[in-house]
């Protein structure tokens, strides 16, 4: 996908601070973060928003779960918790057409979300 941000950011030709990468993942610190650990965890391949996904996407999925786990782990953030953020749509406030989990921690969290 030439015109999507995330794409560009998992090719290198929009710099990010990354924070793991596999084969398949992805994961940079969001630019605007919302609390003090702000990760997002990314498929490579371009999947617009949770609302596009199929079974063929089960496995990523899963994966991004798992890498975002391991991320809080090792931010020191799995025994005081964190929350997992999956944003799809207008209404659910996406502003990036590229699937992406965001991994927030660090401070106590609100809920329920405004
Ligand atoms: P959404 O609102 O779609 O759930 O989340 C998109 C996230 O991407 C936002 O938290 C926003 O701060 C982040 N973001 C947007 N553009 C960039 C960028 O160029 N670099 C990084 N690292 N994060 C970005
Ligand atoms: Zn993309």
């Amino acid at each position: 996908m030439d015109d999507c941000l995330f794409c560009k950011i998992v090719s290198g030709k929009i710099p990010s601070d990354r924070v793991f990468e596999d084969e398949e993942v992805y994961a940079f610190r969001d630019i605007n973060p919302q609390a003090p650990t702000h990760v997002l965890i990314i498929p490579k391949r371009h999947i617009p928003s949770a609302a596009a996904l199929t079974g063929d996407d089960a496995a990523v999925c899963g994966r991004l779960v798992v890498v975002a786990a391991r991320i809080a782990q090792e931010c020191g953030m799995a025994d005081r918790g964190f929350r997992l953020v999956l944003n799809s749509g207008e209404d659910g406030g996406q502003s990036v057409g590229h699937l992406h989990l965001h991994l927030l921690g660090g401070r106590k969290l609100g809920w329920p979300p405004g």
